[in-house]
């Protein structure tokens, strides 16, 4: 497979988008022309949708991929046991040829349920672009950066070797850092990562404010609450994904919104690891924030269906707000396809000629989607089983719910996973 454009132009017919009947032809991964009169030209792989609802594809904003691997392994455990007994013992022996394989798997499932591109937070992160290439998907991808056992230095040169490594990784690899949370990196790592992100032009990822009791420890250590001690260190800036943000206040979303940052809210991880909170989505929104739809690792989720984390989102702010129409379900589909924050990339839910071609084609036949609104269906009724054909840079990676290779990809992630004791 592989992430350079497909050798030949790939023409959908008799799609239909917002009650039409359209044709969309790619063109070096882009779409080249969408509308009614859009027909194959000699040459063309074509795919005849039959009527199939045409729909953008997917943004994950925030994963730890590779963690496919943990699934079902200790979830029951409160969150610093699991990560003490269940998590890290395990990474510590972890070897790239298990990230991949559980990247793969992570793709796989993304895939299968309309995810064209997603943001990762993972060791050994030159396996996870390896994996992402390979299944022919988008990802901006950072090694974690934790050196809260002073192991400053090294991580210092680990992050530059793995941006370096990841530079050589293609087109569908965009690098970022990711130092892990403002409680796990040092503020010497802090400051030199917003320093390091400027100078190359690279993203940042970090959690931020996923537990009350992180704001509690920044407020007794620092004397400001977690964005703003995020602002004094240089780390707010367009280029910056913040996972979580459930415990931030007015003043700190107002602060994100004016420093063009981008919020990635992950309701079925807050909701599983019973972080007390919702996402303060109507004031991120008032503030004018960019914000993003993500699952968060599997290890805390545990799936990778968006659809899921859509539905969560979409009821748990209805729920939060005591108001059903606090969000409508075509704002909630936007958020998840990154129509609402540009800094995620894609063509930020658009169709439209020059945007990536990266789009879906629904089963026109499920029966969860009625003859309603299909933003409603899609937010409220639909799973990722209802995608039948996943599309990504013109590259066709799944055609009537079968994904080449899927077989494969399950028994090979197993057996990694056997390997490190897991089941
Ligand atoms: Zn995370």
């Amino acid at each position: 497979m592989g992430t350079d454009p497909p050798a030949r132009p790939l023409t959908v017919t008799a799609a239909v988008l917002d009650g039409e009947s359209v044709g969309l032809r790619c063109e070096d991964g882009l779409i080249a022309a969408i509308g009614p009169e859009v027909a194959p030209l000699p040459g063309d792989e074509t795919i005849d949708a039959g009527g199939a609802p045409l729909a953008p594809a997917l943004v994950n904003g925030h994963t730890h991929a590779a963690m496919t691997l943990f699934r079902g392994f200790g979830g029951d455990l409160p969150l610093m046991r699991w990560l003490r007994e269940v998590v890290w013992p395990v990474e510590a022996k972890l070897e790239a040829e298990d990230v991949y394989w559980g990247t793969r798997l992570a793709c796989l499932e993304m895939i299968r349920t309309g995810t064209a591109r997603f943001w990762d937070m993972y060791w050994q992160p030159q396996a996870t672009a390896r994996a992402v290439a390979d299944a022919g998907l988008r990802a901006t991808i950072g090694g974690p950066l934790f050196d809260a056992e002073g192991r400053t230095e090294e991580m210092r040169a680990s992050a530059l070797h793995d941006l370096e490594a990841l530079a050589a990784c293609g087109p569908a690899i965009d690098l970022a850092l990711a130092p892990h949370s403002i409680y796990m990196v040092s503020e010497g790592l802090l400051r030199w990562t917003a320093e390091q992100a400027t100078e190359r032009g690279v993203a940042i990822q970090i959690h931020l404010s996923e537990t009350e009791h992180e704001v509690g420890d920044c407020l007794a250590a620092h004397g400001v609450r977690p964005a703003a001690y995020l602002d004094r260190l240089g780390l707010l800036g367009e280029r910056t994904v913040l996972a979580h943000g459930v415990w931030l206040d007015e003043a700190e979303l107002a602060l994100v919104a004016e420093r063009g940052s981008t919020l990635v809210t992950n309701p079925v991880a807050n909701l599983k690891l019973a972080v007390g909170g919702v996402f303060p989505y109507p004031a991120a929104r008032a503030a004018g924030a960019a914000v993003g739809l993500g699952t968060d690792g599997a290890g805390s989720n545990d799936s990778l269906d968006l659809f899921a984390d859509l539905k969560t989102f979409a009821l748990i702010q209805r729920h939060a707000a005591g108001d059903p129409t606090v969000l409508p379900a075509t704002e909630a589909w936007s958020i998840a396809t990154g129509g609402r924050a540009p800094l995620l990339g894609g063509g930020q839910g658009s169709l439209s000629p020059g945007a990536p071609a990266d789009f879906l084609l629904l089963r026109g036949e499920s029966p969860e989607l009625g003859l309603g609104e299909l933003a409603s269906d899609l937010v409220y009724s639909a799973s990722g089983s209802v995608v039948d054909t996943t599309v990504v840079g013109g590259r066709m990676l799944m055609r009537g719910g079968v994904v080449e290779d899927a077989a494969e990809i399950v028994a090979r992630a197993a057996e990694r996973a056997r390997r490190l004791g897991i089941g």
